[in-house]
């Protein structure tokens, strides 16, 4: 389920190159191409999803995933012991720019609390 003109699933088809840290069967990472901290890596579904507000009940196994495949990568990285934050922008008032839905990993400094 990709869709022609989305960035993110032309990633996945490997149509535009990324930085890949991890694939399986449901899900994609790869490293932000504008890190906001030393470690920013976006966990995607393989599914197209365009955003939080678009999932469903049948994707919620799938948005499980996606937060475990996180941590994984979390420790992976070697970012869990210092934190890290996991996060979903939704909306383009909450900063989404790629409508594909994303869980943005970062880590490696300090985290401020809000977020902008
Ligand atoms: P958001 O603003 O939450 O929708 O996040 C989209 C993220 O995608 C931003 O952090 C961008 O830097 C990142 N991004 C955009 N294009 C690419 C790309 N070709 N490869 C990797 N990351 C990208
Ligand atoms: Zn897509």
């Amino acid at each position: 389920m990709s869709e022609n003109n989305c960035l993110f699933c032309r990633i996945i088809a490997g149509e535009i190159p990324s930085n890949k840290v991890y694939e399986d069967d449901l899900a994609f990472a790869f490293h932000d191409i504008n890190p906001q901290a030393p470690t920013h890596v976006l966990i995607i579904p393989k599914k197209h999803i365009t955003s939080l507000t678009e999932a469903s009940k049948i994707d919620q196994a799938l948005l499980g995933h996606l937060t475990l495949v996180a941590a994984k990568l979390a420790d992976q990285l070697s970012v869990s012991a210092g934190g890290y934050r996991t996060v979903i922008n939704t909306g383009a008032g909450a900063g989404q720019s790629v409508w594909h839905i994303h869980v943005h990993l970062l880590g490696g400094r300090e985290l401020g609390w809000p977020p902008g």
